[in-house]
């Protein structure tokens, strides 16, 4: 299963983005209406249903304001040393130990988004060849039309 291209949440969904976003895009504007599945998360794919963004950097970079934003209560909460946690109830501890873990993953994946916002998204191989695969296709359909 492949992460998704802003977070790197494990994912099984897709974004339909136009093919002029894809890093290496041909820029002749011949397929600019070519639209191309990438993954993205449910999450990161729900916020950018909602506003426009012209480019997968700046998608990446509002997704991490908004998680920022979104997320700023887990994100705030106290850090906990392992022998505090000793002194807490068996409930109360696993509580807060699934709590830092969110907060910890809810990190790495603002971290990830604001990576994407400044370096552009990294596609699994095989998610370059459904790229590949996309545009030849399309490339060949227009042939057959001219
Ligand atoms: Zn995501």
């Amino acid at each position: 299963m492949d992460c998704c291209s802003f977070c790197q949440d494990k994912t099984a969904d897709n974004i339909a983005v136009p093919y002029s976003y894809i890093p290496g895009a041909a820029r002749d504007g011949t397929l600019s209406d070519l639209s191309i599945a990438i993954p993205a998360c449910g999450e990161c794919r729900d916020l950018l249903g909602e506003v426009y963004w012209s480019s997968l950097e700046e998608a990446a970079g509002y997704l991490a304001s908004v998680y920022r934003e979104l997320y700023a209560h887990l994100l705030n909460t106290a850090k906990w040393e392992r022998d505090e946690l000793f002194e807490l109830g068996h409930g109360l501890r696993h509580f807060v130990e699934t709590s830092q873990r969110t907060k910890f993953e809810t990190k790495e994946r603002i971290a990830s988004c604001d990576r994407v916002a400044v370096l552009g998204p990294e596609f699994s191989e095989q998610v370059l060849d459904e790229i590949a695969y996309a545009v030849s296709c399309a490339q060949l359909r227009n042939a057959e039309k001219s």
